[in-house]
């Protein structure tokens, strides 16, 4: 998903941070009885951030408001392999299975733009995991809503998660920081793609990927210092894949203190023993004792801000997002 490029360095004016969103979500009266589920932390918090384009599959398939319920029924016998199809909770004549699946390729232009997904969780079209699939009557939560499923399917590489999960604050910092990388990277593009803004784009985020998955971290950096003099939207794409798949892991506390004891070292001529100290004792007692990262994060923040390192500073690992949104 790299888009068209051309390979020029024109820098463009800075691109929004587009975000789709089941129309539920945000207070449009879409849902079956003419409802909506709401959601504040959406409507007043993220939306300072990020501008969301709201999509009801439902609607699209001409639905419409009031209508009958659907789920999703499996077609053949065994609950664990289900054949899924989108019936009406009444009238299971009612089958939207390939419209709710043609609905997601139809938006394809649009949705090509957005660096997150934002999507009603449970729901049999829009769900992103553990909805109910009826196998004989019975529901097991083995489905995905089938907009959401064939949504993943044409764009792997988006950010997707569902409004349940950004009440998880491990889950939603994630969410958050990949929208960012996102968004930073279609920026990149349409700033021109070039080696030089790769191994840069590369760069800055390193420590972040590093925080995350020790062979992603890896095998990044081996194709950094492998970028092909030719095919380079090829090889863009790839490494999109692949940083994509890094960063859906979440950082562990273990690689955080790695990360902090490996950015402690550009302090080394700056700071002295007793500062030193107190960063070294601040990290032993986050791997034994518990501590919380913040406090070697904050010390080393301090340090940088008092002797500032561009490699450091132009990292993203301090700062992947607006700090606001750190401390929701
Ligand atoms: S969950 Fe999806 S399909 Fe259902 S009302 Fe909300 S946006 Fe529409």
């Amino acid at each position: 998903m790299t888009g068209s490029t051309t390979h020029s360095t024109n820098t463009t004016a800075a691109l929004p941070i587009k975000v789709g969103v089941s129309s539920c979500l945000m207070g449009e009266a879409v849902r079956f009885d003419g409802g909506h589920k709401r959601q504040i932390f959406l409507e007043r918090v993220l939306s300072q951030y990020f501008e969301f384009k709201t999509f009801c599959p439902e609607m699209s398939i001409g639905l419409g408001v009031p209508r009958q319920t659907i789920r999703i029924v499996n077609a053949g016998n065994n609950p664990l392999d289900p054949i899924q199809r989108v019936v009406g909770t009444r009238d299971s004549t009612l089958d939207v299975t390939e419209k709710l699946s043609d609905s997601a390729d139809q938006q394809q232009e649009w949705v090509a733009d957005l660096c997150g997904y934002i999507l009603k969780k449970d729901s049999p079209s829009c769900g992103m995991e553990r909805v109910k699939v009826y196998t004989n009557g019975q529901p097991s939560r083995t489905g995905v809503g089938l907009f959401a499923q064939q949504l993943m399917r044409n764009n792997p590489n988006l950010p997707v998660e569902e409004e349940g999960r950004l009440h998880d604050r491990p889950l939603r910092e994630n969410f958050i920081e990949r929208v960012y990388v996102m968004h930073r990277w279609k920026q990149m593009l349409a700033d021109g793609l070039t080696p030089k803004a790769l191994v840069d784009f590369h760069r800055r985020h390193k420590f972040n990927l590093m925080s995350r998955h020790q062979d992603y971290y890896r095998k990044l950096g081996q194709m950094i210092a492998n970028i092909p003099r030719n095919d380079l939207d090829n090889f863009a794409a790839e490494y999109l894949a692949a940083l994509m798949q890094c960063l859906r892991k979440q950082a562990t506390r273990r690689n955080h203190i790695n990360v902090l004891q490996h950015i402690q070292g550009y302090l080394k001529r700056d700071i002295d023993s007793v500062d030193k100290h107190e960063i070294n004792e601040a990290l032993a007692k986050c791997r034994n004792e518990g501590l919380p990262l913040t406090v070697p994060m904050t010390l080393l923040r301090h340090h940088f801000r008092k002797n500032p390192n561009d490699y450091i500073g132009e990292s993203y690992y301090f700062a992947p997002y607006p700090d606001e949104l750190q401390y929701l």
